[in-house]
């Protein structure tokens, strides 16, 4: 029998300070409205994007402007908190991380000064976010990928730039519980996906991309879309409802201290079919044009949820069809709104 999975209601008082980084941006702005929805009067919420640019802001939350590749910002950032969930990284989809690697690689800099300031504040939990970028690349040159399981990260081989990142803090992560007592928790995250997130802008990832360009064509009549590479990639897609439970979970689960695991769907897809999803949704067939000269990221890529079973006797479970309708509804939305010149997500 498994016992409950204990989550922040279970361990944290509701005044207990929760410090989110990140915050300006998709999940950790999801997961700032998840904590206060709860009941947790106490968040403070970090992000270096401007106030007015932030994709979601909630109310009653202490939201601040700071740039955390600094450690002073970061001792600011930590004081008098409980728990400590650090999202902040300069990231993208495909076209953003292969090609500013830099930038990638200097978000290492955030988690370097954070963990230390955490732990000189005396921090009784860190959460870091991890990425299935982490997992050795080797693995991943067939479309019909054998699922990634934790312990495929090493031998190390990750993404250039952004996945050697993640690998090094996570790291660190596992090194200050192992010499210096602070609790780390540390989840590899696999493609999340959902309203509020990147849709424009050369930073978005799949989902979000093919659901704008579905919504592009249909509204401008040029009844054709790109798809980048020749579609065969395959990948699968967490909705980020189920990020946001699996990350409180994870967070506070006493066997899962410096152990990094999966937070990702399980049901693989290729990107052709997530495009003819996206066209069922949208309710319109479209001629593909592929560009094998595009950035396309690894052949194929699934998360192998054995471990998290066994943890948590749970996984990701939303249908991609289900969480992709949210999502296709949420951007056609705000692409009506920008076409209406009205303020968007984004601006
Ligand atoms: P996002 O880009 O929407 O959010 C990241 C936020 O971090 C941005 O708002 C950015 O302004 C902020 N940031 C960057 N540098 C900063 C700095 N120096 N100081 C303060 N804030 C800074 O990305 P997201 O999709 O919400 O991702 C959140 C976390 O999850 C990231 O660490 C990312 O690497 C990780 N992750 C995401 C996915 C995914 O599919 N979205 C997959 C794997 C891992």
């Amino acid at each position: 029998m498994f016992q409950q999975n204990k989550t922040a209601t279970d361990v944290l008082r509701k005044d207990d300070l929760i410090v989110i980084t990140g915050a300006g941006g998709f999940i950790a702005g999801a997961l700032t409205r998840y904590f206060h929805d709860q009941g947790f009067t106490r968040i403070r919420a970090i992000d270096r994007k401007p106030l007015p640019e932030w994709y979601q802001r909630v109310d009653g939350v202490e939201s601040l402007c700071m740039d955390l590749s600094e450690y002073s910002n970061c001792v600011r950032a930590v004081e008098g908190a409980a728990e400590v969930y650090n999202l902040a990284a300069d990231m993208g989809g495909m076209g953003f991380i292969e090609t500013h690697r830099v930038e990638c690689l200097r978000s290492i800099l955030i988690n370097t000064h954070m963990i230390e300031a955490s732990y000189r504040a005396g921090v009784q939990r860190y959460f870091f976010s991890s990425s299935a970028c982490a997992y050795n690349t080797l693995l991943q040159q067939d479309p019909n990928v054998t699922a990634l399981k934790e312990s495929d990260a090493y031998p190390a081989m990750a993404e250039r730039g952004y996945g050697w990142e993640k690998l090094m803090s996570e790291m660190f992560c596992q090194e200050y519980w192992a010499e210096r007592g602070l609790e780390t928790h540390i989840a590899r995250f696999h493609n999340i996906y959902g309203p509020f997130g990147t849709w424009f802008g050369g930073r978005e990832k799949a989902p979000a991309a093919i659901c704008r360009k579905v919504i592009e064509a249909k509204d401008t009549g040029n009844l054709e879309i790109e798809i980048w590479g020749d579609g065969n990639q395959t990948r699968s897609f967490c909705y980020i409802d189920d990020c946001l439970v699996g990350i409180d979970m994870i967070m506070h689960c006493d066997q899962l201290i410096a152990t990094p695991i999966n937070l990702g769907s399980s049901e693989l897809v290729s990107i052709n079919q997530l495009v003819s999803l996206a066209e069922e949704i949208g309710g319109v067939k479209l001629a593909r044009r592929y560009d094998p000269n595009a950035p396309k990221g690894v052949a194929g890529r699934n998360s192998d949820n054995t471990f998290i079973r066994s943890v948590l006797n749970w996984e990701p479970n939303t249908p991609l069809r289900v969480g992709l309708e949210k999502t296709y509804r949420w951007i056609e939305e705000q692409y009506q709104r920008r076409k209406a010149g009205k303020q968007v997500v984004h601006d």
